[in-house]
């Protein structure tokens, strides 16, 4: 389960590994954000987002980190649809590109073909179909190992 880093001032990060998360919040350099209240390890409810303690400037994001592709936005996504969660076989633009929209991480989800054709040039709240999760820059990791979990 990948825990969502959110920068101090609420801005996303990255996602990290739930024991590396436990690690932050042990050093006391993130605080809870939102927990999982059904989930528990020990008495504490397990953290779904944490806030960094103090604000982390973010410049590398936009020099540093992998390069977006198709296939990377899909391994990101653990190949499921943003949408519905089913099995994605297509690149959705959050804003689409007839408006603007780019091919940033940030930007593109994984989609089934039902889902993206159903939203059209629509944005996800125009299209009454919010997203299942933020699209953030995945970390190399993310993009170079293929995810073996299954779908939740
Ligand atoms: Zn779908």
């Amino acid at each position: 389960m990948d825990v969502l880093v959110i920068n101090a001032d609420l801005g996303p990060l990255h996602r990290v590994s739930l024991r590396h998360a436990v690690r932050m919040l042990v050093r006391q350099v993130a605080e809870v954000h939102e927990a999982a209240p059904d989930r528990l390890i020990g008495v504490y409810p397990v953290p779904t987002v944490i806030r960094l303690v103090r604000y982390v400037v973010t410049k590398w994001r936009y020099s540093g980190g992998p390069a977006w592709s198709r296939r990377g936005v899909h391994l990101r996504d653990g190949g499921r649809c943003a949408y519905c969660l089913g099995p994605a076989n297509t690149i959705d633009h959050v804003l689409p590109r007839s408006r603007g929209g780019r091919n940033t991480w940030a930007n593109t989800v994984a989609a089934c073909g039902p889902c993206n054709q159903r939203k059209g040039d629509r944005t996800p709240a125009e299209a009454g179909m919010p997203l299942r999760w933020h699209p953030v820059m995945p970390s190399w990791a993310a993009v170079m190992i293929r995810r073996t979990r299954a779908a939740p």
